[in-house]
């Protein structure tokens, strides 16, 4: 509980000096009282000490005489003294000679032991006193007499009374004026508290307090600069915040603006490469002088690594802006490896390598994850490790980990070579983006240093980590895990690399295919590749002619470019799409064949209900094992 004025200090300060001022004051009026007492007091004994001898000598004659009405007469007269009660005179058996003011009936009183002002209670207060009267050693009698104390004890409460009055008077009057000293004094400090209550509240621009020289003065300069200081920093806070914000937004629209530019520029180079990497592959596939042939090739190695280049900038940016997605699809972990080996068994065999892969232990039969980027990560270390190897060979090896996540599962991969291998010094370098464990690899083998950087930062987007352990002439192993969700926990499929993998074993003769595509040397480029594969090829200009063809004729596929003049392939093939609701006609594969990469592009052909996705420029492989996918 708290009692108000005891909270503010000028409440403590006045109820403080109020005590001490009641306890001195209560202090001085005692003794006062105490001192008076005194006084009056022994002056009431010393007139005692000297009224008896005197009364003693005019009685003590008419005593030893026996004149009883002379000594009555004394004490007659005595007794109009001024402060006497009574006087009686008794003889030695303590019979009553004479009286003067004590009644005849009743008993004397018995003297006083010692002088006490308040002991005879209600009764009129007196001084008892008895004292024996004698002559030449004789004793005559005993002489009493009472002395009337009541002056003393008027005089007594009339000072007791007066002293509490005026102590009171003094106690109010004090209050009041530390009261008002106190009001001045501290009314400051209470408009401080207001001030500081009203910023505490929000208020970052309270009024000035009083300032001044005394103490409370300065605590109220010191208040108000304080408080223009937090008002001016919360301004500066302010203006930064939205400049930050500003910026940020600024810098948002620059990402996107890049990552737009970044499009359209993959799109524009993606096209005229398809032409330049699939007629140079026509071509090659024609007769050739020999010379003619090694020009070729030079140009496909060099469309090739110029592919890589735009790929990995590309990428590098996506993941940079953080705009790269990670897809989840069930994916055959033996097919990809197989893949891989496939992919890279020509490069291995021309340097004479060997290019293998084996799993330690149960691999699921399919796992949950981003096919794409993994055969991205996977084939970047391959083929560095071919780049870096003259002698030996390389090895990927795989086995699947527990993640304490359920449902999840890690899997381990080490690609080992028995290449040149790479100084531990450099070994933490290479992992960053455009760096080079020697700037002579430049030269030698190419690169743009990118490649481990992108593997990096793909590998920790799927929930993994990547380490190297090298020796500098004994080769380098890169170990690398990523998380994935198990498709079917219970069941192995005791997968083994079959190094001859999958080949192309269904042909593709005689399904009809519908190729609709804007761009000529595509087209060209698009029947020749499907015509080797024994394909009937139509072509369609645009999505509109695309349409028409499709419900005039029969096809077993469609692959669909997505811009186009008048109708791009996403439109139509939502159309055909509804048309076959609409008709009840049969599912129609159609496949996306674009120069758009950017991550969402593969989700918008598949929203717009293709069934598959190939980005240009295609291996002829890849674009036969995607058309194979459906047909
Ligand atoms: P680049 O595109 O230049 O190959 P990377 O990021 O893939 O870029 O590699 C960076 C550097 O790391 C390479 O230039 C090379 O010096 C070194 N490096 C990568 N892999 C190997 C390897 N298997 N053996 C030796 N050095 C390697």
């Amino acid at each position: 509980m708290h009692f108000l004025p005891l909270r503010s200090v000028r409440g403590r300060l006045l109820l403080a000096a109020i005590a001490v001022e009641a306890l001195m004051l209560t202090l001085l009026v005692a003794n006062s009282l105490r001192l008076l007492t005194d006084n009056m007091g022994s002056q009431a004994r010393r007139h005692a000490e000297q009224m008896a001898p005197v009364l003693i000598a005019a009685i003590v004659a008419p005593l030893a005489q026996r004149d009883y009405a002379t000594a009555q007469a004394v004490l007659d007269e005595s007794s109009a003294t001024d402060g006497i009660e009574y006087l009686a005179i008794t003889d030695q058996k303590g019979r009553r000679l004479a009286a003067s003011g004590w009644p005849d009936d009743k008993p004397l009183p018995a003297p006083d032991r010692g002088f006490h002002l308040f002991e005879n209670g209600s009764e009129s207060p007196r001084y008892d006193v008895a004292m024996p009267i004698e002559i030449y050693g004789q004793k005559l009698g005993v002489l009493h007499f009472g002395l009337s104390l009541r002056q003393i004890i008027e005089a007594h409460s009339q000072l007791f009374r007066q002293g509490i009055g005026i102590a009171l008077l003094e106690i109010v009057f004090s209050a009041g004026l530390m009261g008002l000293l106190g009001y001045f004094l501290t009314r400051h400090l209470s408009d401080l508290t207001r001030a500081s209550e009203a910023v505490a509240a929000g208020n970052l621009t309270p009024p000035p307090v009083p300032e001044g020289d005394d103490d409370v003065g300065r605590l109220g300069a010191a208040f108000n600069a304080m408080s223009r200081a937090i008002a001016e920093r919360i301004g500066d806070l302010t203006t930064a915040r939205d400049e930050a914000k500003g910026l940020a937004r600024a810098a948002e629209a620059g990402a996107q603006a890049k990552a737009a530019f970044l499009a359209t520029v993959s799109h524009e180079i993606r096209t005229p490469m398809n032409g330049i990497l699939g007629m140079t592959d026509l071509a090659l596939a024609t007769e050739l002088t020999a010379e003619q042939r090694e020009y070729l090739t030079w140009v496909k190695l060099s469309g090739e690594s110029l592919m890589r280049v735009l790929n990995d900038i590309l990428d590098f940016s996506k993941i940079e802006a953080g705009q790269l997605g990670l897809e989840q699809v069930p994916l055959d972990l033996a097919e990809i490896l197989d893949s891989m080996v496939g992919i890279y068994s020509a490069q291995a065999r021309s340097k004479g390598l060997k290019l293998s892969w084996q799993a330690t232990g149960d691999l699921p039969a399919t796992v949950i994850s981003d096919p794409v980027r993994l055969r991205q990560i996977l084939s970047n270390l391959v083929s560095n490790a071919l780049k870096f190897t003259e002698q030996g060979g390389v090895d990927i090896a795989v086995q699947t980990g527990e993640s304490e996540q359920p449902g999840m599962l890690y899997l381990h991969f080490t690609v080992s070579d028995t290449g040149i291998g790479i100084e531990s010094a450099k070994q933490d370098m290479i992992f960053a983006p455009f760096s080079q464990a020697e700037s002579s690899t430049t030269r030698k083998y190419g690169g743009t240093g990118l490649g481990l950087a992108i593997v990096t930062q793909l590998v920790e987007l799927m929930g993994g980590s990547i380490r190297l352990e090298s020796r500098v002439g004994h080769g380098s192993s890169f170990h690398f895990s990523v998380q994935c969700r198990s498709a079917e926990p219970d069941k192995p499929s005791g997968a083994q690399p079959s190094p001859a993998a999958r080949q192309t074993s269904d042909s593709l003769a005689g399904k009809r295919v519908l190729l609709v595509e804007d761009t000529p040397v595509n087209q060209v480029l698009g029947k020749r590749l499907l015509g080797k594969f024994g394909c009937e090829v139509t072509v369609a200009e645009d999505g509109e002619k695309a349409l028409a063809m499709m419900a005039s004729a029969p096809f077993d596929v469609v692959l669909m470019d997505l811009q186009m003049p008048r109708m791009g392939g996403l439109e139509a093939t939502q159309l055909r799409r509804e048309r076959e609701v609409a008709q009840a006609l049969p599912h129609l594969p159609i496949i996306a064949l674009t120069a758009n990469a950017m991550a969402d592009d593969r989700e918008r052909c598949l929203a717009a209900g293709m069934d598959d996705f190939i980005a240009k420029p295609f291996h002829a492989d890849e674009m036969l094992a995607v058309i194979r996918r459906h047909v």
